[in-house]
């Protein structure tokens, strides 16, 4: 009996392992290289992370390894990878769960906007031949037991380097986990494994979650101006009211926002400490006192009452870290890649990209109303130095570093306070692109921050700090509002009385009560532009 000559799994396993390292990971090691360049100190760690990649991916592969599941899941692994190199290497992104969310959620069209030629190359020299080479391989299966053995060894044996490897590096690895975080997001394939694990489990975990509907009446029904309303609501980041020169700070914060007719409120506080309480709670129906993250998941927020008109285009774009959930149900996109933001620089994709093609999206609404919501980076602390572009470092000396207690509070407040001037010049930039529309639109700009922020006062820092016990500084937030001379008139704004106390409560009802909604979820005395005429 003849027998061509057959490869164990195991071997298959690390000859791909091998493939990967050094073929499909060509951002991670570039990345990679921006920090720790191949000079001869850095060289023993550039080395020992191949090992660990190395190692990490046959791990895997092990794990998942039998004799039905070896060769498909290899040649899956391997046309989806050369996918996420092609876009990796070329456009930068980040393959992480809200990345695979937009994948699954684009339409045809759109991703075949996309397709290029290049992108075929990928997929031909990573993927198809490979995997064809996987296809056609006779592998020597030998028996359970000893493939079961022989998978226990190679369990072991890999996890051993992988410890091993750890260890001899640990000042290096200890930097590289803690710093460097977002290195790992581009390792090919572990990481959008991962990713599509936690796309899964998010997704299947929020499927059992019932969402009550809210508003399904809702309908828009104008009184005053026929023209369609565009409205541009700004969830800032982390900007505390008194560091605002609105609010009498003492340093001109807000220099270009003071040329607009701008009508601040001191005395508006925030539903939350963090971004993930008073970002879900400020959109939901339920007030500070009522709200819980339960609620909030379960039952619909202002957006969808807005979409239930359907008569106003709703867009939630984000350059913060996600949603917190709002805009599950609305058209969303991720600007914290440079695939969507024309402006990632000095090493941050800033929250002006946001702006960048939202002309475009204005124009295909036709005669609809428009709710643009931008969910700003902002002042997110620590690292507030690196929330704005060198031009903008006006306030010297700054904190440089994310270890705020090695730094005073004059170089914290300095950096914090120029990440402000960053976003004054981000809202000027809202408020001229809406005064470009504002012969077809009446159009709105909504500023409000998430909650405020600490900046070591009685030695405390950043925010979170339980709702009860927390200072005003991480309560009392940055909050403003802007509208075109139609909208001010229509909205009687000489009357508007913006030194009163308000709260992140009012947001779901003053949106309602600006798009003229008429629905049974609207309270009237809640609406903060519902002002006596
Ligand atoms: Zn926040």
């Amino acid at each position: 009996m003849f027998k061509k000559k057959q490869t164990p799994q195991s071997k298959l396993i690390l000859f791909i392992s091998l493939l990967f390292v050094l073929f499909y990971n060509y951002t991670f090691f570039k990345n990679t290289l921006v920090f720790y360049p191949a000079i001869s100190e850095n060289i023993g760690f550039l080395l020992s992370l191949a090992v660990v990649l190395f190692a990490a991916t046959s791990l895997v592969l092990t794990l998942f390894s039998s004799k039905w599941t070896t060769k498909p899941l290899i040649i899956i692994i391997l046309l989806i990878s050369s996918q996420t190199s092609y876009f990796m290497n070329t456009y930068h992104v980040i393959i992480d769960d809200t990345m695979i969310r937009n994948t699954f959620q684009t339409d045809m069209k759109e991703s075949m906007d996309l397709f290029s030629i290049q992108q075929l190359i990928y997929l031909l020299v990573l993927g198809i031949i490979p995997s064809y080479f996987v296809y056609t391989i006779p592998l020597d299966y030998r028996g359970k037991g000893r493939e079961f053995l022989s998978r226990i060894k190679q369990v072991g044996l890999l996890s051993l380097i992988i410890l091993l490897t750890l260890f001899i590096f640990s000042k290096n690895y200890a930097s590289f986990f803690r710093e460097h975080k977002p290195l790992r997001y581009s390792v090919n394939p572990t990481f959008w494994i991962y990713s599509l694990g936690n796309y899964m489990s998010k997704t299947f975990s929020a499927a059992d979650q019932e969402v009550t509907p809210s508003g399904l009446d809702a309908k828009v029904n104008k009184k005053h101006s026929q023209l369609p309303k565009l409205v541009i609501m700004v969830v800032g980041e982390a900007v505390r009211a008194d560091h605002l020169s609105f609010n009498g700070y003492e340093r001109e914060t807000t220099p270009l926002l003071k040329k607009e007719d701008i009508i601040n409120f001191p005395n508006l506080f925030s539903c939350g400490t963090s971004t993930a309480v008073s970002v879900p709670c400020m959109f939901s129906k339920y007030g500070r006192e009522n709200y819980s993250y339960k609620k909030g998941i379960q039952n619909e927020n202002v957006l969808d009452v807005l979409n239930h008109t359907n008569e106003i285009s709703v867009l939630w774009l984000e350059n913060n870290s996600d949603s917190k959930g709002v805009a599950i149900r609305v058209p969303y996109k991720w600007y914290k890649n440079t695939f969507y933001n024309t402006k990632c620089y000095e090493d941050e994709c800033r929250d002006e990209g946001m702006l960048v093609g939202l002309d475009k999206f204005i124009q295909e609404q036709r005669n609809k109303d428009i709710l643009i919501v931008l969910h700003q980076m902002g002042n997110h602390g620590p690292a507030y130095y690196k929330r704005y572009p060198k031009a903008f470092e006006k306030y010297t000396p700054t904190c440089q570093t994310n270890q705020l207690e090695q730094c005073t509070q004059e170089e914290i407040s300095n950096a914090y306070d120029n990440a402000i001037l960053f976003t004054d010049d981000f809202l000027s930039q809202t408020i001229q692109l809406l005064k470009e529309h504002n012969t077809t639109h009446q159009t709105a700009m909504i500023y409000m921050s998430d909650h405020g922020e600490s900046l070591g006062e009685n030695g405390l820092y950043l925010h979170g700090m339980p709702y009860f016990m927390a200072p005003d500084a991480q309560k009392n937030v940055a909050a403003l509002m802007w509208f075109d001379a139609s909208l001010r008139k229509t909205l009687n704004i000489q009357n508007l009385n913006s030194d009163a106390a308000y709260s992140h409560d009012n947001l779901f009802h003053t949106l309602l009560g600006l798009f003229e909604v008429e629905t049974e979820v609207y309270q009237k005395e809640l609406d903060i532009l519902n002002i006596k005429k």
